[in-house]
């Protein structure tokens, strides 16, 4: 084989090579490479600008793509320059971007297989200890991530997420037009979200946001108020959903504990059920409930309390959507439900942030589905104890699938 069919083969533009060996027990195959011309000088790391001088040469290796069953490596030429600007800088190899022993592409082979498949699997695929291919891919995302476009945030998302025993809670911000996860910080204070405010964001960009989604949680609350107080905050509808099914099921669990015999048998098992939407539910599963329901009129009305409290937010009005929470309450009155009184108290406080929705209107679920994408991540992956990691995964994984979107649509 002729030396410049390797270099057609290898497809590194301005790169000859000169000299090559293949061994077919060990099955490797290894080039020496230079760049070709010279005259047009050598790109410096730091400003980017045509350097001549050189201070020294040197050779590195690094592994490429496998070209057929050989294990392809890649010997190039690598030179210190003296920059006008910068002074004595390496000069910058687009094939190689960092100073691992890894050309782009090959790293890109990793990366993509990460995005699908869990690092264990990938470095079990590529013959790669676990922790070389998560450094791999780090660095491939990173890449990524200095490609994209940063969109405006107007409407921000903010929730917690549980980790387990040792990191405990993390806060997830979230720009809740695009889908993205913007930032992630420990545990779940007021300083938490303050230390995003003033390190990712200038002033004007947190004068633009015009909305927040988050939780009845008032650390979240009190810092939005003092770093961006124009912003509308909007409770989670999600979230006070929640409350209601925990209503319920504390209700359920009271009537566990109160009836005996053949009543605790039924109610027993229906937790499920209970927590369920009537609409979601099919014919059987609802003669099911109807007749617990026959036999439980507590039961029944704590699920009509929960499935009433969904239309709060069907209302555009203000004004009739404070009637119509006014009416939920009352249907509370003489019922001895302990822990709707108690929502409907929660409810009462945070009754400023629930009408905001009328006024401003965010995309609910959204914070939903990123904290959902996150725990797919982390069940899958396993001690994500580097968080920037974790977020720059989790941004693929949205990056990735607009990306099919915007495929299906064209094709
Ligand atoms: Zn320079």
């Amino acid at each position: 084989m002729q030396k410049r069919d390797l270099t057609r083969l290898l497809g590194w533009p301005g790169y000859r090579v000169y000299k090559y060996e293949v061994d077919e027990t060990a099955k490797t195959l290894k080039l020496w490479v230079r760049k070709k011309p010279i005259h047009r000088g050598f790109e410096c790391s730091g400003c980017g600008r045509r350097v001549h001088a050189v201070m020294a040469t040197w050779e590195r290796e690094v592994a490429d793509l496998d070209c057929f069953e050989f294990r392809t490596t890649v010997v190039l030429e690598v030179h210190r320059l003296n920059c006008v600007q910068c002074g004595p800088k390496v000069e910058k190899i687009e094939q190689v971007p960092s100073k691992a022993p890894y050309t782009k592409r090959f790293e890109d082979r990793i990366g993509q297989a990460c995005e699908s498949a869990a690092a264990r699997r990938v470095a079990w695929q590529f013959g790669l200890p676990e922790s070389t291919v998560r450094a791999i891919d780090l660095r491939y995302l990173e890449r990524c991530a200095a490609k994209r476009r940063k969109a405006p945030l107007k409407q921000m998302g903010v929730d917690e997420i549980h980790m387990g025993k040792k990191i405990q809670f993390i806060t997830v911000v979230s720009n809740l037009v695009t889908g993205e996860p913007l930032w992630f910080g420990r545990e779940r204070k007021q300083e938490t979200l303050d230390e995003f405010f003033r390190t990712q964001l200038r002033s004007s960009q947190r004068r633009n946001i015009l909305a927040a989604c988050v939780d009845m949680w008032q650390p979240f609350t009190a810092s939005i108020t003092q770093w961006a107080p124009q912003c509308k905050i909007v409770y989670d509808k999600f979230h006070i959903m929640k409350h209601a099914n925990e209503a319920v099921n504390e209700v359920r669990r009271a009537e566990f504990f109160r009836r005996g015999g053949r009543a605790r048998e039924i109610v027993k098992g229906k937790r499920w059920l209970l927590l369920t939407r009537w609409v979601n539910l099919g014919s059987h599963k609802k003669q099911l409930l109807n007749e617990l329901f026959q036999l439980n009129r507590r039961m029944m009305k704590a699920y009509l309390l929960k499935e009433a409290l969904q239309h709060l937010w069907d209302y555009t009005y203000e004004g009739a959507a404070l009637r119509y929470l006014k009416g939920w309450v009352d249907q509370l009155r003489w019922q001895r439900l302990p822990p709707f009184e108690k929502l409907a108290n929660m409810l009462a406080v945070h009754l400023d942030g629930i009408l905001n929705y009328c006024r401003t209107r965010v995309r609910f679920g959204v914070v939903e589905g990123i904290n959902s994408n996150i725990r797919l991540l982390i069940n899958r992956g396993r001690g994500y104890k580097n968080l920037r990691y974790l977020l720059l995964k989790a941004q693929r994984m949205v990056a990735t699938r607009t990306e099919l979107v915007a495929f299906r649509k064209v094709a």
